[in-house]
């Protein structure tokens, strides 16, 4: 008989496994409590469940976590960890305090299929989805050893981004249940403005996930014109930017924030002069109640892109903000320890076809950039 791990299950998922053994429905919720409030790792902590339901568990369900294989901490308070998803395969997290909030940057798969250009794990390839257990691993870690060195019994982690490695809504069945346990008030205890789901725009799922649940939502536009965006957001070519609007609009409707965050990585020479400043305000303006989050890319070995200087950022910046848009410009934190965006490598087995990985590589052919006027320059 296989073992069932309780980190898969949502608390009507764990309801339906305590029924299953002939337990009323409100022992899951103790139990559910004993696990992601608690972090209970075995069933004899559980002292307020009944003997005899301890010793049903035992044997036929367990708490597992995942190995950690290293943790670095950052002079700025940043904590990245690399956690064993087995086969040769491993995914990060990573905590961000700050003064009013703590985040925990949570991984959906090993590796990503989008395989944007920009992105260290896209460059990996794919090699699975992470089961909703894998995904709750991390913030169960997280926020148990942090109590524990902090000698604290409230709650750390504030805030929940779906920001590390893998693309979310391209492993939707195990993200769902993953995001309830960290919105119950017996699991994370969340609210849905302070979870947030970042997509590179895989359109049908955003409008599965206004219904199924609704949590803040962040997408990675990165161009502001299809030419550009179908080179370095490859999925844009089956989802372009038009149709990937309109869905942002209808989201809307159901969404905890009355904003869709947009975000976009700051390539030197790429996507970061005033024309293209001008044509993302022609695109949102009036048309969609948005906030660009301007994120300078961060380099790693073959990407062959550049970041954008600090002054190129700003003035980009200061154009959407002028316009009336809401700009923020993303700190850079963990640099030191490479826990900064799109840094998360992991390791990963690529199982991505061979053909597929001939078609997305080399990594550091010049990405041509088609002017509006139809002139192209080419640019590293
Ligand atoms: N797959 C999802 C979520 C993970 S990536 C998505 O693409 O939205 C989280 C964010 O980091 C995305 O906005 C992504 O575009 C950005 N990112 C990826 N690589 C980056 C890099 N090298 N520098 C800066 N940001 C990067
Ligand atoms: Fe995947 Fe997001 Fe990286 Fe693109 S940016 S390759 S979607 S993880």
């Amino acid at each position: 008989m296989t073992v069932a791990n309780l980190l898969d299950f949502d608390l009507e998922g764990l309801a339906a496994f305590c029924e299953g053994l002939g337990e009323k429905r409100f022992r899951a919720t103790q139990l559910f409590r004993w696990i992601h409030q608690r972090g209970a790792t075995n069933f004899d902590q559980m002292s307020d469940l009944a003997k005899s339901l301890r010793s049903k568990l035992q044997g036929l369900a367990e708490i597992n976590g995942l190995p950690v294989i290293s943790e670095h901490v950052s002079s700025d308070g940043t904590i990245k960890w690399l956690f064993d998803v087995g086969g040769g395969n491993a995914v990060e997290s990573v905590y961000i305090p700050e003064d009013d909030r703590a985040t925990l940057c949570v991984s959906s798969q090993a590796g990503c299929a989008v395989g944007c250009r920009f992105c260290s794990t896209g460059h990996q390839g794919f090699s699975r989805n992470l089961t909703t257990g894998e995904i709750i691993a991390q913030i169960w870690y997280a926020e148990h050893t942090l109590r524990q060195r902090l000698g604290q019994s409230e709650r750390i982690i504030s805030n929940v981004v779906m920001m590390g490695m893998g693309e979310p809504l391209q492993n939707y069945s195990a993200l769902i249940p993953a995001l309830k346990i960290m919105l119950d008030d017996h699991g994370y205890g969340l609210s849905r403005r302070r979870l947030t789901v970042s997509t590179s725009g895989v359109v049908p799922m955003i409008e599965r996930l206004m219904v199924d649940c609704p949590v803040a939502l962040a997408v990675s536009l990165h161009a502001p014109n299809d030419v550009l965006r179908d080179e370095l957001v490859p999925l844009n070519r089956k989802y372009p930017i038009r149709e990937l609007l309109d869905t942002c609009r209808h989201y809307l409707a159901a969404a905890p924030r009355d904003f869709i965050t947009f975000e976009y990585c700051m390539l030197a020479g790429v996507n970061d002069t005033d024309e293209h400043a001008q044509q993302l305000i022609d695109l949102v303006k009036g048309k969609i109640p948005c906030k660009f989050n301007l994120i300078p890319f961060n380099p790693f070995p073959q990407s062959g892109l550049r970041r954008s200087d600090a002054s190129r950022v700003q003035a980009f910046a200061r154009i959407l903000a002028d316009a009336g848009i809401v700009t923020t410009v993303r700190k850079t934190r963990g640099d030191d320890i490479d826990a900064a965006c799109g840094q998360l490598a992991g390791e990963v087995q690529d199982r991505t076809n061979a053909k597929d990985r001939m078609q997305r590589k080399p990594v550091a052919v010049p990405i041509s950039i088609r002017r509006l006027d139809g002139s192209e320059n080419q640019s590293r």
